[in-house]
This record gives C-alpha cells, sequence and structure tokens, in this order.
C-alpha cells in the first residue's frame, strides 16, 4: 500500500508571529520555518503503517518554495522514501493546493492520503476534504487513531462527548489530529540518508492547475495585548467585580 503525506512549511510553532507594518500580512523575513506540526504526525502515522508491514512506500509532496525541500528532506528522514516538490514562490490557497494534489494522486495512485487537520499559518482545515470531495474518495477526519482491519481503514474521531470510529473504503483521505502519535526525532544516520533519497522536481503549471488568489486579504492584526491581573481581597469583591466590571455573570 502506498501513502502519500502532503506536508507544508510553515512559521514554525514556537515564533512569535510579527505583523507587517501596514498590516497586509504576518512578516515572514528572518523568521524559522518548519515543518506543520500536524504534517509531522501525518508522516510518523506513514511511518509506522511501514514499520506495521501495512504501509510499503511513503511519499512526500510538498507545495512551495525552493526551502520546502527541508520539510520534505525531514519526512525523508523520519521515514518517507521519496519526495516530490511543486515548486511555487506564490501564496496557494487550499482549493488549488488540492487540485494539484488531486494531479498527483491520479499519477501516483496512492491507497491513503494522510494530511494534516490544519496548516498553523493560515488555520484553513480545508485542503484535505477539498480533495476528498474532488477524488469523490471517502474521508476520516481530526483522526486519534487509524487501524487497517480487513480491506478497511478503521478511523477515530474525536467528536463532542467521546469517539466515533468511521470504518473507510479505500483508497481514502484522512486528516490527523494532535493526539494520533508523537512524531519522532529523526536520528542523525537517518538524516544522513535522507540527503540521497531523492525528491522530484515540479511547477503547479506541470499539473495545469491555475494558483491564482481568489481571496483577497483585507487586513491581518496582532492580538489585542493581554492586560496584568488583579488580587482581590474577598469572595464578594470577586463576585462584585465579576457582575459590574468584567459583566460575565
Ligand atoms: P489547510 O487546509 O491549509 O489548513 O491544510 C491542511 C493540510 O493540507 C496540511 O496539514 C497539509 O497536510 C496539507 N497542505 C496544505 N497546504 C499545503 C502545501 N502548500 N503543501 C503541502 N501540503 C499542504
Amino acid at each position: 500500500m502506498k501513502v502519500l503525506v502532503p506536508v507544508k512549511r510553515v512559521i514554525d510553532y514556537n515564533v512569535k508571529v510579527r505583523v507587517k507594518a501596514d498590516q497586509s500580512d504576518v512578516d515572514l523575513a528572518n523568521v524559522k520555518m518548519a515543518m506543520n506540526p500536524f504534517d509531522e504526525i501525518a508522516v510518523e502515522q506513514a511511518v509506522q503503517m511501514k514499520e506495521a508491514g501495512t504501509a510499503e512506500e511513503i511519499v512526500l509532496v510538498s507545495i512551495g518554495p525552493e526551502k520546502a525541500q527541508d520539510q520534505i528532506r525531514q519526512g525523508l528522514a523520519m521515514g518517507g522514501d521519496r519526495g516530490i516538490l511543486v515548486h511555487t514562490d506564490d501564496e496557494v490557497e487550499p482549493l488549488a493546493v488540492a487540485k494539484i494534489l488531486q494531479k498527483i494522486v491520479e499519477e501516483e495512485s496512492p491507497e491513503i492520503v494522510l494530511l494534516g487537520k490544519q496548516a498553523i499559518d493560515d488555520d484553513c482545515n480545508q485542503t484535505g476534504q477539498m480533495l476528498g470531495a474532488l477524488l469523490g474518495w471517502p474521508q476520516g477526519t481530526f483522526a486519534s487513531d487509524v487501524a487497517k482491519e480487513g480491506d478497511k481503514l478503521h478511523v477515530t474521531r474525536e467528536v463532542d462527548g467521546g469517539l466515533q470510529t468511521v470504518a473507510l473504503n479505500l483508497p481514502a483521505i484522512v486528516t490527523t489530529d494532535l493526539r494520533l502519535n508523537e512524531p519522532r526525532y529523526a536520528s542523525l544516520p537517518n538524516i544522513m540518508k535522507a540527503k540521497k533519497k531523492p525528491i522530484d522536481k515540479k511547477t503547479p503549471a506541470d499539473y495545469g492547475v491555475d494558483t491564482a488568489l481568489r481571496l483577497t486579504k483585507v487586513k491581518v492584526t496582532e492580538p489585542p495585548k493581554r492586560e496584568a491581573g488583579i488580587k482581590v481581597e474577598s469572595v464578594a469583591e470577586l463576585v462584585d467585580k465579576l457582575k459590574n466590571e468584567a459583566g460575565v455573570i
């Protein structure tokens, strides 16, 4: 079974995000970038499936700048077999990403596409679902457990008030939630080995996909600064403040 794992290069989750002075976007100048954390979980899941003998080949794909190769290499060092970089320096919205992935799926014929549930830069939570719709494939989103049972894929999802398990026919789309697993760190020997694994270079035009933006960003602003707290002397004072100052009770 072949597993395709799309990995996005995003701003590192430890970085304090700055907004450009003209409020047009987040400032990415000299900012540390990394693999989207949910995509690391997807790579880890694919590697565990390979170790268990359920998956034979893991193909990683990233759509982004030349430097997105770093994120593909990280996935290769974790246990991926080969990569595809779809090179573009432009911003690409989820629909265009899904259309490119659709073409790659048609070429590669994986049985599972394992995506992150959301990219932490745009927080869209759209690509996996759009890809499912374009391909007409079943999907198990927000997976906290994935298991191959016979010819079905069982995906356990965290829903309000408990866990829901769905059985998917293959081929299928799975998107990962935070508690699915804890991604491994790549060892030095594996990082060295990953340098020799192949990465194919493509462009959106190779797949005939128009990546022109359909949305206009009106404004990006920082969240309001948190104000310092105060100590109250008594429960009565607390209740009074909650009622008359905060207006929450
Ligand atoms: P989003 O819908 O933007 O929140 O992204 C959801 C998931 O789609 C991510 O976790 C990735 O697995 C995948 N994805 C989105 N954009 C890209 C990209 N440019 N390159 C590779 N994978 C992507």
